[in-house]
């Protein structure tokens, strides 16, 4: 899947924290050297097509938060892992600048469409929160999720009527003009045309599927593959199933935010695992092994003889596998002693017999008892 593919980053030759500036010149870099109808290198064309995916994500400051979250996966959803779909992307701007203001783009590359029907717009993004139980979160995990996906109606084609007519209040123009006199002269305003509200046109017929919006909202359960590791806050973007676009424009996005339960026995800190482990005051003075619970199976600890509550104990690579990079976090055990509340007979007997034993030793014990001596 996405695991061969490489680092936008790299891709670029620049740092994690490049600024857009640094991104750009980087990419303006690579498309002169690659572009296929200059470069003579035998897989140009392989180069300037990763280059301008890389350049897609990393310039975008939502897609590249994303990316720098999950990596590829972030991407995963629509392409079956084969990374970011960059052929919505608008590289007018930067080609023009690079190539000159005539240059009109090139075959098969995709890029550019979007400017050529201004009113064309894309939907609003759409923000829903999803519960994850941690073990999801850590494992990853498939979910289905219902959402409300608006699109065109398809009895009116988005239009919201039939029968469509110019507006004959203001003949299309979606504006009045009006001659207001006052005491201190006449004066020309333009105010939205009460006709049409706007629009320039008006219907025969309201369509009445969609009652005139021209959208339908339709319930559709998607099923979103969430990449192991997410944390609470999150964001999952799952491309085009935001709020429908206007004039055949596309669809937003929809981004998950995750609220990550708690677990019962285990703490989470970015990727490391924390668990407390509560031990016995002999446990502690004697030391031991103990069975402990880790995200992967259990282990078994050593407890060094004469050890104290807050010790930290640190089990390398049980931790979280960062979605990012791949790499794992560690696993801390933190020790509490448990002083038991109550004793049998036989249990007290036993710690009256200890007590009667020299049990302070270091230098703590011999501060305190100076000093108490000094003001007796
Ligand atoms: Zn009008
Ligand atoms: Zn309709």
């Amino acid at each position: 899947m996405a695991a061969d593919k490489r680092d936008y980053y790299d891709i670029l030759g620049v740092s994690k924290d490049a600024d857009d500036k640094a991104i750009k010149s980087a990419f303006r870099k690579l498309a002169k050297k690659y572009h296929p109808d200059v470069s003579k290198e035998p897989d140009a064309a392989e180069k300037f097509k990763e280059a301008q995916e890389a350049y897609a994500v990393l310039s975008d400051p939502d897609k590249r938060k994303q990316y720098d979250q999950f990596g590829h996966a972030a991407f995963d959803q629509m392409n079956g892992g084969a990374g970011y779909d960059f052929s919505g992307f608008d590289f007018g701007d930067i080609f023009s600048e690079i190539f000159g203001s005539g240059f009109g783009g090139f075959g098969g590359f995709g890029g550019g469409s979007s400017r050529t029907s201004s009113r064309k717009r894309r939907g609003a993004d759409k923000l829903m929160k999803v519960n994850l139980s941690f073990e999801e979160a850590v494992f990853g995990t498939k979910k289905t999720i219902n959402v409300s996906v608006s699109s065109d109606c398809s009895e009116c084609d988005g239009k919201g009527g039939h029968g469509q007519k110019k507006c004959s209040t203001c003949h299309g123009t979606g504006v009045v003009t009006s001659e207001q006199r006052t005491m201190f002269g006449s004066f020309m305003s333009r105010t939205t045309c009460p006709t049409c509200n706007g629009e320039g046109y008006s219907f025969d017929r309201i369509c009445n599927k969609c009652h005139g919006t021209g959208k339908v909202s339709k319930n559709t359960d998607i099923e979103v593959k969430i990449p192991a590791g997410v944390d609470t806050g999150n964001q999952l973007r799952v491309p085009g199933k935001g709020e429908a676009g206007y004039n055949g424009g596309p669809n937003g996005d929809l981004y998950l935010e995750f609220n990550v339960n708690s677990h019962e026995i285990f703490m989470r800190d970015g990727d490391d695992i924390y668990l407390e482990l509560p031990i016995t005051i002999t446990e502690a003075i004697l030391g031991c092994k103990k069975d402990v619970p880790t995200l992967y199976g259990n282990i078994k600890l050593t407890i060094p003889e004469g050890s104290e509550s807050g010790d930290k104990h640190r089990i390398k690579g049980k931790g979280i596998e960062n979605p990012r990079n791949g790499s794992k976090g560690n696993m801390y055990v933190i020790l509490r002693i448990i002083v038991p509340k109550k004793l049998s007979r036989e249990q007290k007997k036993l710690l009256e017999k200890l007590s009667e034993t020299e049990l302070e030793s270091g230098s703590d014990f011999k501060k305190i008892r100076d000093y108490v001596k000094k003001n007796s």
